[in-house]
């Protein structure tokens, strides 16, 4: 019998490259599609010349024409600071790359997983967050060309399924680290990982009490991994992501203490928009999927520090 062939937009990013990493490790036949915009040809390096692993440098703002049994679409920059460089791109990339994989997935019938995000329930009115809730998403902010495409990429999923018959697997990715995180994208524990480590001043923006619920990479990739293989009819949208809520300066000095820095804590300010508190509710996925976190904070915070220690 052929291996099942999967399709990972966004397969040389963090969170996609170690997806082909497992999904290889399972015996699927994996085809990478990415244009390099933040992803790295590093992160997928090892797996290069492996016979059932194939990289495609293409930009999903444009049909790809592949054939293939499931698809996860995970294209999209992701950090504040790279979704702002080029806020119209960032919205395209994400609205066209979803129609483009919703289109293959209705002619080839392959099933498909959108990576989407605790950014459609914007700045949270309702805490800890359910699926259910409809969010507080500023429309014409600067954080809103990533919050509403993700947001328009679910309508397009949800349409396609309900008129297309499309089978679709909404998952709602809580902030997720580990190793492979870009050491200069600016997200927050990729940058107080580095400063610590080299020492410099820890960048807190605003007070540090606004609360971010972290979840290592390998349990976030069990969760997907889980979400597409679930039943025949589960769509989600699905929370995946570790409850276990900190502030921003509760993490400042988880990481002062793991590394054992000297650095100090330095404020800076907020920016607009910037969510003042996010924790998933995850009963929807210990229910259907039998999934929860397995490591705490402080592993993944070792894992991933002894990961920039190597690259530094
Ligand atoms: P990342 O920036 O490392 O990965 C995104 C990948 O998409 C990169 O390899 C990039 O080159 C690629 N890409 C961007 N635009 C593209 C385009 N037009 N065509 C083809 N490829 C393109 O970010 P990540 O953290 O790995 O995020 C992956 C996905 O998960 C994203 O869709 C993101 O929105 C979602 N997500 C991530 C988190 C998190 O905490 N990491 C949280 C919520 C949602
Ligand atoms: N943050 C910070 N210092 C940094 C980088 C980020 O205080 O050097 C804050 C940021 O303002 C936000 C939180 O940390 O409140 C998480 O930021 P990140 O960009 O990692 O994720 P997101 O805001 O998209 O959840």
């Amino acid at each position: 019998m052929r291996k099942q062939r999967v399709l990972v937009t966004g397969g040389s990013g963090f969170l996609g490259s170690h997806l082909c990493d497992r999904l290889i490790k399972d015996g699927y036949d994996v085809i990478c599609v990415d244009n390099l915009f933040t992803g790295s040809k590093d992160n997928i390096r090892h797996l290069l010349g492996h016979p059932y692993f194939e990289f495609i440098r293409h930009d999903m703002i444009n049909p790809i024409y592949v054939e293939c049994d499931q698809i996860y679409n995970l294209a999209c920059p992701a950090s504040p600071k790279w979704y702002q460089k080029d806020p119209i791109y960032t919205f395209k990339t994400s609205v066209f790359s979803a129609m483009n994989c919703l289109g293959l997935a209705k002619r080839t019938g392959a099933r498909i997983l959108q990576a989407s995000t605790s950014e459609v329930y914007g700045d949270p009115e309702v805490h800890p967050q359910p699926e259910s809730y409809r969010g507080c998403v500023n429309t014409i902010g600067i954080r809103s060309c990533y919050d509403e495409g993700k947001r328009a990429a679910e309508t397009l999923f949800f349409d396609y399924h309900r008129q297309h018959n499309v089978d679709v697997k909404v998952m709602r990715i809580f902030n997720t680290y580990g190793p492979r995180m870009d050491i200069g994208d600016g997200r927050v524990v990729s940058n107080f990982i580095v400063q610590a480590l080299k020492g410099e001043d820890i960048t807190i923006y605003g007070d540090g009490l606004q609360t971010r619920s972290f979840c290592y990479i390998d349990d976030l990739i069990e969760g997907m991994v889980r979400l597409m293989n679930s039943r025949d009819g589960f769509t989600g949208p699905v929370n995946i992501g570790n409850p276990s809520e900190f502030t921003i300066k509760e993490l400042a000095e988880m990481v002062i203490k793991l590394t054992e820095s000297d650095s100090k804590l330095v404020y800076e300010p907020l920016p607009s928009d910037d969510p003042i508190q996010r924790k998933p509710l995850i009963d929807l996925a210990k229910r259907e999927l039998e999934w929860k976190p397995e490591i705490g904070i402080i592993e993944g915070l070792n894992n991933t520090i002894d990961y920039f220690k190597g690259i530094i």
